[in-house]
């Protein structure tokens, strides 16, 4: 196995700062002090509230809870680690400057431990693994190029839903410019806690690290490392890159670019703003967050972390309770698709119906089967993706509108589409010209990777309401009729009765339009400006359903 290195912060190039590196920032900024801090109190609450932690994981010790129903709300998680925290004893440790971290492996869709190792005076921590190796391999190195590295502390609380951290915690990763969006790259650890593809894909290996900050002066972290272990002057310089001559580190840009401009925006253009993780282009600084000023007003940059005279990070053991908050992180990015975990957020939600490609490769990797390819979901009640009126469901007075479940989607991969449960929601109504009110055309949504259905109003669909809405629009292509209310009502009740004959239980299935007529009294909580457009779009459509008819018959003919 090769060494492979993550210096703390990144020095630019030909020593041009980096000063818009949120990481830097947070290390070094006069927050971080708050942001690091250790909280050995929070570590005797239950790891899925804040309740006395008065039970222990019966098999590994290492989870505290305050009641059998939060173990086993946190079992899915736990059992991934549950085990390898048994098996990873402290008298393994290889030295004092060694440190339990966690590792969601590219290849493998379990996590792992690893003893990661801390250079407390180089600032640069040492991972071996052999998932590091191969993914170095896949794109071309023998160790991981670290000047496309970066160090994150992860301190988000609203992510937490003000769950307190019992330590800092910090994830290592590489940008995309490296790991570029390829299904071969895509981590499957990180799917795993989203299955089936719940969750926004991240690429390359991810490594989790917990951290502490400490103002007073120490020479090493400990006692110093063991004879033998002590590498030897100039080992954390790689073969032609010294790390003070590496490019800048990707920010983070967690908070989305949240600009209300994102939806109902027309389809063909490159809407390509989504928050990432993380974000791709680490120099332009576009988004106002990463300007390097600290929330106090003073710009830091990597050379005042240079200049402190003392390292103040010390890297700790991970704790389940760390990487529980890790879990909490991924699951609640607003950069995702879906809410995998609703409960546990602030974020407002609405049920939906994920339609997923079953043969494209992101979600076979993601963990999509045939059995999970049309699936009830939680999606976040706003998108900045932009969600439009499905053509044919509004003209049966459905107010079904359909969003990209994929945020892939602008990609240049080919991504083969297989699952007829889209075939007739992928006619948008869609504005020709986003700054006009009108001028709206009927467009073809782009099916990669999956569709997400919605009701206009955030009521919960039903994968039959789905079905029997296709099965129904399939009769009226083919007999060249005009779909409406009327028709589909009756042929809802024909599809139940169908399904009763077939001995498959229908009494809890609701008709569609008991939906229609819920009146929650306001539309979906979306930014005014789709508010807007939600009125105007649908009155549209309904307006002139032949028009909107032949406009979908021309499309289905292109
Ligand atoms: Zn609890
Ligand atoms: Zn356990």
């Amino acid at each position: 196995m090769a060494p492979h290195y993550f210096p703390l912060v990144y020095a630019g190039v030909d020593g041009e700062t980096q000063e818009n590196s949120e990481a830097v920032r947070d290390l070094v900024s006069e927050n971080a002090a708050s942001q690091f801090h250790a909280d050995p109190s929070a570590n005797k609450l239950c790891i899925m509230c804040e309740n006395e932690g008065t039970q222990l994981c019966g098999s590994c010790g290492c989870a505290q809870y305050c009641s059998a129903e939060c173990q086993r709300n946190d079992w899915p998680i736990h059992k991934m680690l549950c085990k390898a925290f048994t098996d990873f004893k402290p008298s393994e440790r290889p030295s004092p400057n060694h440190f339990r971290a966690v590792v969601l492996p590219v290849n493998r869709s379990k996590p792992e431990h690893i003893w990661l190792q801390y250079d407390h005076k180089n600032r640069t921590m040492v991972v071996d693994h052999p998932d590091l190796d191969d993914f170095a391999k896949s794109i071309g190195h023998t160790t991981l190029p670290l000047s496309d590295g970066f160090c994150l502390p992860i301190n988000d609380a609203s992510l937490f839903k003000g769950k307190r951290l019992g330590q800092g915690i910090c994830l290592l990763g590489l940008a995309t410019t490296v790991t570029k969006k390829q299904v071969a790259l895509l981590n499957e650890g990180h799917s795993a806690l989203g299955k089936p593809a719940l969750l926004h894909p991240l690429f390359g290996p991810l490594i989790h690290v917990a951290m502490t900050r400490d103002d007073q002066p120490h020479e090493t972290q400990e006692t110093g490392p063991r004879a033998g272990d002590q590498p030897a002057e100039g080992k954390y310089e790689l073969p032609g890159v010294s790390l003070t001559k590496l490019r800048s580190v990707a920010p983070f840009n967690l908070d989305g670019n949240a600009k209300n401009d994102a939806s109902g925006e027309n389809i063909g253009q490159d809407n390509n703003k989504s928050p990432q993780l993380p974000k791709e282009d680490s120099d332009k600084g576009d988004s106002g967050k990463n300007t390097g000023t600290s929330t106090t007003g003073e710009v830091l940059g990597v050379d005042q972390f240079d200049k402190l005279d003392h390292n103040p990070i010390r890297v700790q053991d991970i704790t389940m309770r760390d990487f529980r908050h890790f879990v909490d992180f991924y699951h609640h990015q607003p950069s995702n698709p879906c809410i995998v975990n609703p409960e546990r957020t602030t974020l407002f939600y609405i049920p939906a119906i994920k339609i997923n490609s079953v043969t494209d490769p992101f979600n076979i990797k993601m963990g999509v089967s045939e059995a999970t390819a049309t699936r009830c979901a939680n999606v976040p009640g706003v998108t900045f993706h932009g969600q439009f009126p499905a053509i044919l469901a509004n003209l049966v007075d459905l107010r079904w509108w359909v969003r990209s479940g994929d945020f892939l989607m602008n990609e240049e991969v080919h991504r083969p589409w297989s699952n007829a449960d889209a075939r007739h929601l992928d006619a948008i109504l869609a504005k020709a010209n986003p700054n006009s009110e009108a001028d709206v055309v009927a467009a073809a949504f782009p099916l990669k990777g999956s569709l997400l259905v919605i009701h206009i109003q955030g009521l919960p669909l039903l994968p039959d309401h789905i079905r029997a809405f296709n099965k129904y629009m399939d009769l009226v292509f083919l007999t060249g009729g005009m779909p409406s209310k009327k028709g589909f009502s009756a042929y809802w009740q024909k599809y139940k009765a169908e399904h009763e004959r077939a001995g498959i239980c229908m009494e809890d299935v609701y008709s569609p339009y008991t939906l229609e007529d819920i009146d929650v009294g306001e539309d979906v909580e979306l930014q005014d400006v789709v508010k807007h457009d939600a009125v105007l779009l649908q009155r549209i459509i309904s307006g002139n359903p032949e028009e909107w008819m032949a406009a979908v018959r021309a499309m289905r003919k292109r």
